[in-house]
């Protein structure tokens, strides 16, 4: 659902200084440190007592800029930005976790994310329990009094599976869990996240919106509708709620950490929101037109996008995320080598990994992304040696449609 307020929203966040020199866009704060007049407000500042910036690697103007028009748009109690999507999903469950805890998620999990909690994890003592997060029975099953998260990908990739948000956010809530999702694959121009009762967010800012792959940069979104005295470790705030998250994170997570976002790096993305909203609507409804035409191409076995009337998740995704479920399809060829000569056909398309560029690029994911996981882990997850993934940009749509139909000669 496209929100009519969005680009409103992302204009008028005002900055949070005015500029000596009235200069329109944020300057570039490129400066570790800052000076201050006395002692006393060192002091303050120091006692997060003022809001003045003292060290970047905890604050910066320009990165706070970046965070306040985060929160206009999605309406967040607070925003933090990490230097990547996997900085904000280790720093958010850092926040969370605690030896003898578990996070109960499914199989269907970004590459790097599974490996960080069925291997970085475990060795702290946490514990994963997967299960099938389109089954609420199922995720109830699971949750006990030591899970501290509910952690979910909104259309996991490359399986393209979608959870009823809805319905886990009121197990979740009645369980006393909070709910983190990773949205990265629809942006924040086509839903909301907040309104379908997502505690934290998480977003790779690398993708749509560092504005054509020019930054790696991730967000911690908290919407302050989590009651943390519910939380076994963070219910150690309790005079900070509903902020105890964003507490925890803030004054002691990611400044221990060391992740936070560069200066550069929120100001290319700042820019990058500016067009956010232009660039998905003309993305996603080329994916939307490529994946319908090739649904009867000749040499495609089947195509994956939740926007395709047949599939599956249809009616779940077009209640959720609108017309454009992201701009990123899959379809599966006859094999694991028409997979590699379809790639290796490709004039136009890129060969690269990513999502959301300005460009398209196409993958073989079992053999690059999954390539270092085993064939049962591979079986479990569903990740298919047959299935080539397309992210879609800004390109003419025919101008994609034909290099894919010849590299399927
Ligand atoms: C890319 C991606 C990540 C990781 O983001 P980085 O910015 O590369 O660290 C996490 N989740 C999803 C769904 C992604 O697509």
């Amino acid at each position: 659902m496209s929100n009519p307020q969005f680009n409103q929203q992302l204009f008028s966040t005002p900055y949070p200084k005015k500029d000596a020199y009235g200069a329109l866009q944020i300057p570039l704060y490129h400066s570790v440190a800052f000076e201050f007049d006395t002692a006393e407000a060192m002091e303050l500042a120091f006692l997060c007592k003022t809001a003045d910036h003292t060290y970047s690697r905890i604050s910066n103007p320009t990165v706070q800029f970046f965070e306040d028009r985060i929160a206009a748009i999605t309406g967040a109690a607070s925003v933090t930005a990490l230097s990547s999507g996997m900085a904000a999903i280790s720093n958010a469950i850092m926040a969370l976790a605690y030896s003898g805890s578990n996070i109960v998620t499914s199989r269907h999990l970004f590459g790097n994310t599974y490996s960080l909690f069925a291997s970085t994890l475990k060795d702290f003592g946490v514990s994963i329990r997967f299960c099938d997060l389109t089954d609420v029975a199922d995720v109830e099953r699971n949750i006990d009094k030591n899970t501290c998260a509910v952690f979910l990908e909104i259309i996991t990739n490359p399986q393209l599976e979608v959870a009823d948000l809805q319905a886990l956010a009121a197990l979740t809530s009645r369980t006393g869990v909070p709910l983190i999702a990773d949205t990265t694959v629809v942006p924040f121009c086509a839903f909301s996240a907040k309104k379908l009762g997502v505690n934290i967010e998480i977003v790779s800012s690398t993708k749509y919106i560092s504005g054509g792959a020019t930054s790696l940069g991730g967000l911690i979104i908290d919407y302050g509708n989590f009651d943390w005295s519910k939380s076994p470790k963070i219910n150690l705030l309790r005079e900070a709620q509903p902020s105890a998250f964003t507490f925890k994170i803030k004054r002691e997570i990611h400044r221990n950490l060391g992740a936070y976002m560069n200066p550069q790096t929120a100001y290319m993305q700042t820019l990058g929101l500016d067009t956010l909203d232009l660039r998905f609507q003309k993305a996603a409804s080329a994916c939307l037109y490529l994946a319908t035409a090739l649904s009867s191409a000749k040499g495609i076995e089947t195509v994956n996008y939740t926007g395709l009337p047949g599939n599956k998740f249809y009616n779940l995704s077009t209640a959720q995320f609108g017309k454009y479920p992201g701009a990123m399809f899959t379809f599966d060829l006859p094999s694991r080598k028409a997979c590699f000569e379809f790639m290796n056909r490709l004039k136009f398309i890129k060969r690269a990994t990513n999502l959301f560029d300005n460009k398209t690029l196409a993958i073989h994911p079992e053999s690059t992304i999954y390539g270092t996981f085993s064939p049962a882990d591979k079986e479990k997850m569903n990740v298919s040696p047959k299935t080539i993934r397309l992210s879609v940009g800004l390109e003419e749509a025919d101008r994609l449609l034909e290099d894919i139909r010849q590299a399927l000669q």
